[in-house]
């Protein structure tokens, strides 16, 4: 994506990133804070989002808070009680990036454990609606919220061996779809992030075999990223964007 964001573009926004402390989302959180947004970063190792925290200090003074949660296990007791944890640190949020993932085994569906399936669906689907309804209230005290989903290229065509993570990449653009229609008259707009394959360690465990010097770091697709957070993607609601439009899905050639 070709865009040129203005340097303050996320000044006064507040901004909750999950699985802040590595791949997409870590790079994701600096990013933002480096265009002013003040950030809490959510994920399930403590010592990694700590790091994170120390890298946005040296940027920006703006407070980062840091929210220790395992999505695998979590609950809608705990998603509510995180939230409103929050609500009396920051006033409101102004985005909310669901980044986190979990990629599953790449199999058959013939050879899909149950309980594999079960911790996809959790982390991927289950969790993401527990934490999106949790923190809705916050998200709807700004005056104009957005929220990105993130998705994957086997989450709109299904390929074979993809199995729940496929299946649960369809159910997140399936809610990113429901809440862009439930809020389409309010402050909030909802949408969709299809990374396309992006150097990183969930992307080294899909594809062994591939060299990865043939694919964008994280930093490279960060345009869109920076688009569906500020103001100039204020109209956008219920889509599904690509961050690298032109690149054909499986492994780099
Ligand atoms: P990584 O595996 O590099 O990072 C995933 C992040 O999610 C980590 O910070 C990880 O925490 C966190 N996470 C995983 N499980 C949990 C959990 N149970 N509770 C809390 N946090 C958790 O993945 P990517 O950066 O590659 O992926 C980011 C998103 O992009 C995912 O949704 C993925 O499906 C999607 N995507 C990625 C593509 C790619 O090519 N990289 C392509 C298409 C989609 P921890 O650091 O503690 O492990």
């Amino acid at each position: 994506m070709h865009y040129q964001p203005k340097q303050d573009l996320l000044e006064q926004r507040i901004i909750l990133v999950t699985g802040a402390g590595d791949g997409i989302g870590r790079e994701a959180a600096l990013t933002y804070a480096r265009y002013g947004a003040q950030l809490v970063l959510l994920g399930r190792t403590e010592s990694k989002l700590q790091a994170v925290q120390a890298e946005i200090a040296a940027i920006s003074s703006a407070p980062t808070h840091i929210v220790t949660l395992d999505l695998l296990h979590t609950t809608p007791e705990q998603c509510q009680t995180l939230a409103e944890d929050l609500a009396t640190k920051v006033p409101r949020l102004d985005g909310v990036l669901q980044n986190a993932g979990l990629l599953g085994d790449i199999a058959p569906m013939a050879e899909l454990s149950m309980t594999m399936w079960n911790e996809v669906m959790q982390v991927n689907v289950n969790a993401t609606f527990m934490l999106t309804q949790a923190l809705l209230p916050l998200l709807l005290k700004s005056n104009a919220g957005s929220l990105v989903f993130t998705s994957s290229s086997v989450g709109r065509t299904g390929r074979a061996g993809w199995g729940a993570y496929a299946v649960s990449k369809f159910a997140t653009e399936g809610m990113m779809q429901v809440l862009a229609d439930e809020y389409k008259n309010r402050n909030l707009r909802v949408n969709c992030i299809n990374p396309g394959g992006t150097r990183t360690k969930m992307r080294a465990s899909a594809f062994p075999q591939e060299d990865k010097n043939k694919l964008k770091t994280p930093a490279d697709i960060m345009p869109l990223y920076l688009y569906l957070m500020g103001d100039d993607s204020r109209r956008k609601t219920g889509m599904s964007f690509d961050a690298q439009p032109n690149r054909k899905p499986g492994a780099a050639e």
